[in-house]
């Protein structure tokens, strides 16, 4: 028997194309190497179009336990300049503080769920491609064995063995000039704001939670998170000797001193963990030289890797799953060539040369020296621009994406939250991963189609199963072009609009 797809790696990417792939009728089995879940503390929450892209497919309710839509954050930072988009119209950057944890354990459970297999304990570790297929070695508690699938994807994460095995080059940089260091700590409870949820730091001033402190030495971020009664305390400085051996309370508090020029009072966390102690010396950023090698491809940290810093990681590679699963279910299902893979590259690489240049760019703003110190300065005013932030704001959210382009500028971009027929938003309607024809002339395209009512710059328009615009009009009602058009939008995505497979 040939499986569709084998998925190697059951992070929040694999398992996030694993739904994706099933709701698009297909069948993928994932095959991870770790036996539980893992407990490693990575991301702490999700920044941007991800988070209304889980709306999409009900995963946001599943993880906040509200059914109200997400809403835009008022606050946020860039390279550790506040951001104030309140002011904003429009603002487009949403976040979402959820463990990356969690989130592995809801996409894991909407999985299962789906129909998918799961086989833990089980590390992919060679395949060989064939005309039709691939040979999958897995090596299992019970020993090595193969799976024969029509595609391999690589979401085995940044040492994806999947890119290895295709010689899939991964150029970039690798540096050791920074340590970082992050525990959840017990912070003396006369220094925590009680309004602000900050600290007040004697020698240094006030901290807001969650905001990056730049100094001249070094960066201080407080983070008391919902998911752990201990707040997180992170430091990261440069150029700078590493104490041997594993963090501890001490050497961080020693790290504070040195950054921010006055001392806090950390202690041990009490009670249950697990606590984090993390000491991370340089980074990685380094692109895939290519994302797929013929029946295999490559998503999230295998195809990319750039720092943490912004928290961009998961809106990139949860929306590359998002991306890939509807066309290559398409492409196993008959419904469309292999060209169709093809776009997953090129809409998805932009995207993540965007993200790695937002990185830099942030990493540049947060280092020490008085140079930089200047460099801030210019950019707060830069930011004072309402202009700017937006382009930040769309930056660091996705919302400047534009896949292909077509002749109606809504063509490309990620479709409205609209609000539907009796009331129902998009959101609501796209949860079965459906391509959608909304019309707002209340005229018959020739396919189901569902009707809305909210005022966009178009007449109708056509939803990818990815959540952006295949097609939009103006024709105020359905005419010979404009039919054309639709049709050939359906076409060039593979779309069915019936109502079943
Ligand atoms: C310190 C830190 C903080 C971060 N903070 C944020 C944040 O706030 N927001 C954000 O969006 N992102 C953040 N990120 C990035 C985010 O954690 C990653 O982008 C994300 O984990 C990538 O998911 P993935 O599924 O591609 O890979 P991974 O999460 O690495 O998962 C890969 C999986 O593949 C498995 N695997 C590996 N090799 C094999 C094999 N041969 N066979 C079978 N299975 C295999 C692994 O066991 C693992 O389960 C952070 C990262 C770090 C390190």
């Amino acid at each position: 028997m040939v499986t569709d797809v084998v998925i190697s790696g059951a992070g929040p990417n694999g398992l996030m194309l694993a739904c994706e792939l099933s709701l698009a009728g297909a069948h993928p089995l994932v095959v991870e190497r770790l036996p539980e879940r893992a407990l490693e503390n990575r991301a702490n929450g999700l920044v941007g179009q991800v988070v209304r892209m889980l709306d999409r497919r009900g995963l946001y309710e599943r993880l906040t336990g509200t059914t109200d839509p997400p809403a835009p954050t008022p606050g946020f930072v860039f390279g550790a300049m506040p951001l104030n988009l309140s002011a904003l119209e429009n603002n487009p950057l949403h976040t979402l503080l959820v463990p990356q944890r969690r989130i592995e354990q809801v996409l894991e459970e909407r999985a299962i769920e789906l129909g998918v297999e799961i086989r833990r304990g089980q590390e992919v570790t060679g395949f060989t491609q064939h005309e039709d297929r691939v040979v999958i070695e897995v090596s299992g508690t019970a020993g090595p064995y193969q799976i024969e699938a029509r595609y391999l994807v690589g979401a085995d994460g940044g040492h994806s063995i999947t890119r290895k095995l295709a010689q899939i080059a991964f150029p970039g940089v690798t540096t050791d000039h920074t340590i970082s260091r992050t525990a959840h700590a017990k912070v003396p409870a006369e220094l925590v704001d009680p309004v602000g949820g900050g600290l007040n730091v004697p020698g240094y001033g006030p901290i807001p939670p969650m905001v990056h402190q730049r100094t001249e030495r070094g960066m201080f971020v407080y983070a008391p998170l919902p998911s752990s009664p201990w707040p997180l305390v992170t430091t990261i400085e440069w150029g700078q000797e590493d104490a041997e051996g594993p963090l501890t309370i001490p050497e961080l508090r020693a790290s504070i001193r040195r950054v921010l020029g006055a001392d806090i009072e950390l202690g041990r966390p009490e009670g249950e963990g697990p606590h984090l102690l993390r000491k991370l010396t340089g980074g990685n950023t380094r692109l895939a030289e290519r994302f797929r090698d013929r029946r295999v491809l490559l998503v999230g940290d295998a195809a990319h890797v750039h720092s943490a810093i912004g928290g961009p990681g998961l809106n990139l590679g949860l929306q590359d799953a998002i991306n890939l699963g509807w066309k290559l279910a398409a492409v196993i299902n008959g419904r469309a060539g292999e060209d169709l893979l093809d776009t997953y590259e090129t809409e998805r690489r932009p995207v993540a040369e965007r993200v790695i240049m937002s990185t830099r760019a942030q990493a540049a703003l947060v280092a020490p020296g008085s140079e930089v110190t200047g460099l801030r300065a210019l950019f707060a005013e830069l930011l004072a621009d309402p202009g700017n932030l937006r382009r930040i704001a769309d930056l660091m959210s996705g919302n400047d994406i534009r896949y292909a382009a077509g002749d109606h500028p809504l063509v490309g971009r990620w479709a409205p939250d609209l609000i539907l027929d009796d009331g129902v938003r998009l959101a609501e309607l796209t949860r079965d991963a459906r391509p959608l024809l909304i019309d707002f002339t209340g005229e018959d395209w020739g396919y189901p189609q569902t009707q809305g009512r909210s005022a966009v710059p178009c007449t109708a328009l056509l939803v990818r199963p990815d959540g952006y615009v295949a097609w939009a009009t103006d024709a105020p009602q359905p005419d010979e072009k404009s039919r054309a058009s639709l049709e050939a939008a359906l076409a060039r995505w593979a779309l069915t609009l019936a109502v079943t497979w």
